[in-house]
């Protein structure tokens, strides 16, 4: 029987098992992560990877590890140069961020605890849980972490879902099958926030001249995908007062700063545009007819716009993580839920008894910031100090 089954093995599931780790409240034998990715933060790796996402855009004491500043002194240890991090913030390289996450993972022998599977059910036994996965195993747990999240549920517009079953050039960035290798321009990017940004500057190097970025609105700057007021009590507290979780979620949605990028990539974008290397197109594409061959026509408002590939940045939809099979633990367990279908959890994170939530699943308590790293070390501290 394992003293903690974390289910998902991303950036919120390995914070909350490093910091159960670090503050020495599990073993990494009685600790098990339980994600269907062969390696911890695969989705994390691919996603910023795919994008070339150069620099974080959170500072660097928001990392994987207990202590705010083990990046950092991990970066001094390295005699790396401060051009690891970027800005006043100092936001870390991906590079580094991501060797630092890998060390932690080797100092705290997380990877023992690696679990290769998908959860499909969990059921309450007598002091314990039983967590059951597609392929036929069953894992006894005394207490559970859902850390799970919207980053397979893809949002890609209405007007393309045609095109989208029919062609191979026609897909969201963040799909596994995605091969930005074999686009056919011209290409068109379609989103107006930050993934779309590093995208289409990925794009313009691969394929000069053949890249026109389609957003429905003006750039949108913004340092953080929040106000930093979001970090601490300043706003933290006020939102820990409303009780009306309806609230909560309007709270969340008009805080977040959705379809925004950071200065620099804007500045970057612009660059590029007045130098010609790439188009960029303001409007918000309303159908598209496919032509013989494979040309397809984008109709927007003031204008039409002729491509051979598309390419979504266009999010994530937003219904909560975990599809049918927690549609089933939640009615058998009576779970709380909001009205917008989030999880009502009690301030140590507890949906029920030893049944935790980090992440997207915690939002409603957590706020605006759950679903990033800062949220992840914000939650993954609240359930290690309510042990
Ligand atoms: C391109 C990009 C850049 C970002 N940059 C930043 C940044 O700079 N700073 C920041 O704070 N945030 C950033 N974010 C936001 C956020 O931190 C990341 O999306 C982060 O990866 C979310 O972590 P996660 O653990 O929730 O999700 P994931 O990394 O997707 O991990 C969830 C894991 O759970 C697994 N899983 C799902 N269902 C099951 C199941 N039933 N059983 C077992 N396992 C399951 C999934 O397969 C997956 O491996 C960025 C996001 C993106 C997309």
């Amino acid at each position: 029987m394992f003293e903690w089954i974390v289910v998902g093995g991303g950036i919120q599931g390995c914070t909350i098992a490093a910091f159960l780790l670090k503050n020495n409240k599990v073993l990494p034998d009685n600790l098990c992560i339980i994600d269907p990715h062969e390696k911890p933060l695969t989705n994390w790796t691919r996603n910023t990877g795919l994008i070339d996402m150069k620099f974080l855009r959170s500072p660097f004491v928001h990392h994987l590890d207990a202590d705010p500043f083990s990046l950092i002194s991990f970066t001094k240890k390295k005699n790396l140069k401060d051009n690891e991090f970027y800005g006043p913030y100092k936001r870390p390289s991906l590079k580094i961020f991501n060797e630092h996450s890998h060390h932690l993972f080797q100092e705290t022998a997380l990877e023992k605890s690696w679990q290769q599977g998908f959860v499909s059910d969990i059921d309450k036994e007598k002091d314990h849980w039983r967590v059951h996965t597609l392929d036929g195993k069953s894992l006894a747990g005394r207490n559970i972490v859902l850390a799970l999240n919207v980053n397979d549920q893809l949002f890609i517009p209405e007007w393309a879902d045609s095109l989208h079953e029919e062609s191979n050039q026609v897909f969201h960035i963040f799909d596994k099958t995605a091969c930005i290798e074999e686009l056919k321009p011209p290409i068109a990017v379609v989103g107006g926030g930050i993934t779309s940004a590093h995208l289409t500057i990925k794009l313009a190097a691969m394929y000069p001249g053949g890249v026109t970025l389609i957003k429905r609105h003006p750039f949108r700057v913004f340092d953080f995908d929040s106000d930093p007021g979001w970090l601490g009590p300043n706003k933290q507290t006020a939102f820990r007062q409303i009780s009306d979780y309806e609230r909560r979620r309007d709270v969340i949605t008009r805080a977040r700063n959705k379809g925004t990028l950071t200065s620099e990539l804007f500045q970057k974008l612009k660059k590029h545009e007045n130098e010609q290397k790439i188009k960029v197109v303001d409007g918000e594409v309303t159908s598209a007819t496919k032509r013989d061959g494979e040309e397809i026509t984008l109709i927007l408002a003031q204008q039409e716009v002729n491509v051979n590939s598309i390419v979504f940045a266009t999010g994530f939809k937003p219904g909560r993580p975990g599809g049918g099979w927690l549609d089933k633990v939640i009615e058998k367990l009576d779970l709380s839920c909001a009205w917008c279908g989030y999880p009502i959890v009690n301030p140590k994170l507890e949906w029920c008894p030893h049944l935790y939530v980090i992440g997207s699943l915690a939002e409603l308590e957590i706020g605006p910031i759950a679903r990033n790293i800062s949220g992840a070390r914000q939650a993954a501290e609240r359930i290690v100090q309510s042990l």
